[in-house]
């Protein structure tokens, strides 16, 4: 059999093509496909399954190393999206909510990550080295301002007003919540419901980096080495180019 090397998403096609393997007793089991697409899950490196990985794989599920090529390549043609793995992921790691909290949550952090445009009025100073890297457009010349940014497109910490019925109220910042607090619930004290209406929320966030595509064990890890590149543009590099999978561009830093 001629080996087909690296497997890529586009480009590997079964070896044995052209003698379609028998149906029948020749099937992945549930079981079997079920484990192939989460070994591709936690360890397909990008979009290549190396032949020795294939070979291996075949021989702990106890089948033909073609039914393993021929199913972990529709599990690429089937490449689940961004939105879906993000979905996927939510699901795994806020289970513990209680389902109507879970719902409020997902819609809120979906919410905050659809992009501002880059052309609403909603900021009066738009300069600095310090740029949103959910690209809306957001300069600032502070760190501390621009993770500050960055997160209200990827809440860290959710609060869920527990005086607001039936409209429920959800933020993504401490001061926010004390001031909501004060505002429209003024005979109580903000700090005494701030513990109880902080949602013991786990945070879903990408956390590669969107320039050189490093990823981070935690958000504040990430945080730290994104800023490193702009740090590195204040030292002089020109630009730093940004990698998001949906739209690949350059963006300027000067
Ligand atoms: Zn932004
Ligand atoms: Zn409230
Ligand atoms: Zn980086």
């Amino acid at each position: 059999m001629a080996s087909p090397g690296k497997i890529s998403y586009d480009t590997y096609t079964p070896p044995e093509r052209n003698n379609p393997v028998e149906r029948g007793g020749n099937e992945l089991s549930t079981k079997q496909t079920n484990f192939l697409r989460i070994w591709c899950r936690d360890f397909a490196s990008g979009s290549s399954v190396p032949d020795e990985s294939v070979t291996a794989l075949a021989q702990v599920l106890q089948t033909k190393p073609e039914l393993v090529h021929e199913h972990i390549n529709q599990i690429y043609k089937s490449h689940p999206t961004k939105e879906q793995v993000r979905a996927y992921l939510f699901a795994e790691t806020n289970n513990h909510l209680q389902p109507e909290t879970r719902e409020l949550v997902k819609n809120f952090v979906t919410a905050c990550r659809r992009r501002y445009s880059p052309t609403d009025k909603r900021r009066s100073v738009n300069k600095g080295r310090y740029c949103c890297t959910f690209k809306c457009g957001y300069r600032t010349e502070r760190a501390f301002d621009w993770r500050r940014h960055e997160e209200t497109h990827e809440p860290q910490d959710i609060w869920l007003c527990t005086l607001c019925t039936p409209k429920p109220f959800l933020v993504g910042r401490k001061d926010k919540f004390l001031k909501h607090v004060n505002d429209k619930h003024s005979n109580v004290v903000a700090k005494e419901i701030q513990d109880s209406s902080k949602v013991d929320y786990v945070p879903t966030a990408d956390l590669n980096c969107p320039y050189c595509g490093t990823e981070s064990g935690t958000w504040d890890e990430r945080c730290k080495h994104v800023v490193g590149h702009f740090e590195d543009v204040k030292r002089g590099a020109k630009r730093v180019r940004i990698v998001r999978e949906d739209d690949e561009d350059e963006d300027e830093l000067s």
